[in-house]
C-alpha cells in the first residue's frame, strides 16, 4: 500500500510503499477512501505529543470500507462503510473505563499516534471502536465528523445550556459546532486571528451572530466559550468575556502555556476545563445528531500524496472548513 509515513518528529512525511497491514483478532482491514487532517496531526509531527509509534501513519478521521475481518471480528460485513476515530482502543477494565470515561483510560491507544492511522490506502482498526456512518455524507464529507465534529460536540455538551457561546479559533471543529449550536438555538460569537477577515466571513455564513478578532472585546457577555486554537493566552481572554458561572472549555490536545491571570477572572464560579479524547458514546450520539440536522461539512480535498501540503495549509490557517485526504484506488 501507499502511505505517507512519519519517520521522526520534525520531518516531512515520506511517500512510501509498505506491505498491506493484516487484521488481527477483533480487527478489520479497511480500504481507506478518505482521511481528515487534524491539528493534532501537526502536534504529533512537531513533537508536542511525546512517544508516538515510529515510523507512524498519521490520521484519525478515517472513512473506509471493510475488505477483510480478523479472527472473531463479526460486527461488520465485507464492504460495509465505517469510520475510525482517535480513540482506537481502551482497556475496558480500569476505573475510568468502567465508569463511562474510556476517554481517560491510562492504557488507551490512539489512532494515528500509537496505532497506524489513515494517511494510507489501507488501515486496520479494532472493530469495537469503529462507527457505522450515517447516509447522506459522502466519504469526503464524513471524514471531518470523526474528530473535528466529535470532539467539538463533546466540547459543546460540556458548555451546558449556554445560550451565548464564544468560539475561539474558527477551523474544522468550529464550522461543525456552529451548525449544531445554531440548531440547538444558541447564538455563536466567533473569534479569529486578528485580520482574518475571510475566517470571520466564513463564520457569519455558517450562522454566527457575530465574528471578530480574538484580541478585541466580545460584543456582549458570553455564557460559555470553547477554545479550539492552541493558544493558552486565550484562556484569560475568554474568562474575561464570561458571565458569572460560565465555563471555558479548552478543546485541543495541546496548548501553549496559559499566562498568569488575576483571580477575579475566575471568581464568580467561573470554570476552566479541558476536553480529552472521546468515548464511543459521544461518537454514536454525535453521528446521530449530525445526520438529523443535517450538518454540512465544508471540505478542502487533497490527494493522499499531498499530505504535507495539507498540513502546511492547516498550520498557516489557509484551510476553510476541513482538510481531507482522499485515496484514488
Ligand atoms: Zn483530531
Ligand atoms: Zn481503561
Amino acid at each position: 500500500m501507499r502511505a505517507m509515513l512519519l519517520d521522526a518528529p520534525g520531518r516531512p512525511l515520506r511517500d512510501a510503499v509498505l506491505a498491506d497491514p493484516r487484521p488481527g483478532a477483533g480487527e478489520v482491514l479497511l480500504r481507506v477512501h478518505a482521511c481528515g487532517v487534524c491539528r493534532t496531526d501537526l502536534h504529533v509531527v512537531d513533537g508536542d505529543l511525546e512517544h508516538p509509534k515510529l515510523p507512524l501513519v498519521l490520521g484519525h478521521e478515517i472513512v473506509g470500507t471493510v475488505l477483510e475481518s480478523g479472527t472473531g471480528a463479526t460486527r461488520f460485513a465485507t464492504g460495509a462503510r465505517v469510520g475510525v476515530p482517535w480513540l482506537g482502543w481502551s482497556c475496558g477494565r480500569c476505573g475510568y473505563c468502567r465508569s463511562g470515561r474510556e476517554n481517560l483510560c491510562d492504557r488507551a491507544q490512539f489512532t494515528g499516534y500509537q496505532r497506524d492511522g489513515g494517511y494510507a490506502e489501507r488501515a486496520v482498526a479494532d472493530e469495537r471502536f469503529c462507527f457505522p456512518l450515517p447516509d447522506g455524507f459522502d466519504d469526503l464529507a464524513a471524514a471531518p465528523l470523526l474528530c473535528a465534529g466529535l470532539i467539538g460536540y463533546r466540547s459543546l455538551v460540556l458548555t451546558g445550556d449556554a445560550e451565548r457561546l464564544g468560539i475561539y479559533g474558527f477551523g474544522a471543529a468550529a464550522h461543525i459546532v456552529t451548525q449544531v449550536a445554531r440548531y440547538e438555538g444558541r447564538r455563536v460569537f466567533a473569534f479569529t486571528r486578528p485580520g482574518d477577515e475571510p475566517g470571520q466571513q466564513f463564520a457569519r455564513e455558517l450562522g454566527a451572530a457575530w465574528a471578530g478578532a480574538s484580541d478585541g472585546p466580545a460584543p456582549e457577555p458570553l455564557d460559555a466559550a470553547i477554545i479550539f486554537a492552541p493558544v493558552g493566552a486565550l484562556v484569560p481572554t475568554a474568562l474575561a468575556a464570561l458571565v458569572k458561572g460560565g465555563t471555558v472549555v479548552c478543546a485541543g490536545i495541546h496548548m501553549s502555556d496559559i499566562p498568569a491571570f488575576p483571580y477575579h477572572l475566575l471568581w464568580g464560579e467561573r470554570v476552566v476545563r479541558s476536553v480529552a479524547n472521546l468515548t464511543r458514546g459521544d461518537g454514536t450520539e454525535f453521528l446521530r445528531v449530525a445526520g438529523k440536522i443535517p450538518v454540512r461539512t465544508m471540505v478542502e480535498a487533497y490527494p493522499l500524496e499531498r499530505a504535507n501540503d495539507a498540513l502546511a495549509d492547516l498550520r498557516a490557517g489557509r484551510s476553510r472548513g476541513a482538510a481531507v485526504l482522499h485515496c484514488a484506488q
